[in-house]
């Protein structure tokens, strides 16, 4: 049976004024959490699919924050670990600094939701091997951060040249190019993790076949429904297909998010076309005759 997950890395907003280099203020640094998740549990509860939660853990401070999440696990959701604190330059931190980075995360996860988060997802998409083994130590069982894909890399190359032409800092980093040449379907991360291995499972970020255009979240709902649907078509013959949200594709404009309409397209669509963009993604896999299922899922199913 082939399978699909519909993953969300719950980035807050302040991460985004910091890839723009803005200072974060204004009414919707928490929209994520207090508008988003729930529409996004809404939406998958209406979809009949279960969803994994990529959580930044020094969120969980926040009472409110709490709440959502052990919410969303009681209603059948899994939450998975984004990291302490959504660190872009997390590859270039100490041994030490990332232990704490995961390790903590996993911690604060467990003492909310009364479980260790079983998988992981880096800021940024910049893994490393470094990465790979305080994942192994820590007990992650598996990890989603590879994003082969030469489209996106070439045009985060492009943003952060042109916004360090123009003097403004970018929090953002580059990840070495040799994730371009990782498998785009499920693996065991080897070393270098770009390789098949004998590691933990890798489940890249959704590419199509052979031109690895990005299937994720903020291009869907930029093509709209028709162009999503045959994107994911082509992708039929994977026994996976790995979808990835954030959950600022739950919020638009009208989330007090004016300061971003500039820098991100995404977030002058209305919500509600994005939410049937997504919809049709769905429907159209589950023509393909797939079973929608939380990543630990697909881990038990295709590593077992
Ligand atoms: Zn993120």
């Amino acid at each position: 049976m082939k399978l699909a997950s519909v993953n969300v890395d719950l980035d807050e907003i302040p991460n985004y004024f910091a890839i723009h280099g803005l200072t974060p203020a204004g009414p919707a640094m928490s929209a994520v959490y207090d508008r988003a998740v729930a529409r996004m549990v809404d939406w998958a509860s209406a979809m009949k699919l279960p969803l994994t939660l990529f959580t930044v853990a020094s969120d969980l401070s926040r009472a409110e924050n709490r709440r959502v999440i052990a919410d969303a696990a009681r209603r059948g959701h899994e939450i998975a670990s984004h990291t302490l604190d959504h660190r872009y330059d997390l590859v270039r931190l100490s041994y030490a600094d990332i232990c704490t980075q995961i390790d903590d995360a996993a911690s604060l996860i467990h003492a909310v939701t009364g479980e260790r988060p079983r998988g992981f997802r880096a800021p940024g998409y910049t893994f490393s091997d470094e990465i790979a083994r305080v994942l192994l130590e820590t007990g992650h069982a598996y990890d989603s951060s590879v994003f082969g894909c030469p489209a996106y890399y070439m045009a985060k190359a492009l943003v952060m040249a042109s916004y360090s032409l123009i003097g403004r800092k970018s929090h953002s980093i580059m990840g070495e190019p040799e994730v371009l040449l990782a498998p785009r379907t499920p693996y065991r991360l080897g070393t270098p993790y770009w390789r098949e291995g004998q590691g933990i499972p890798e489940f890249p970020i959704q590419v199509t076949p052979r031109i690895r255009m990005p299937i994720i979240g903020t291009n869907v709902t930029l093509w709209g429904e028709k162009f999503a649907r045959r994107a994911a078509a082509s992708c039929a013959d994977d026994a996976l297909f790995n979808f990835e949200l954030h959950g600022i594709d739950f919020l638009d404009a009208d989330d007090d998010l004016e300061a971003l309409r500039a820098h991100q397209p995404d977030v002058r669509v209305p919500r509600a076309k994005k939410l049937s963009a997504l919809s049709a993604v769905v429907e159209e896999l589950r023509g393909q005759g797939r079973s929608f299922v939380r990543l630990d899922e697909v881990e038990a199913r295709l590593f077992p």
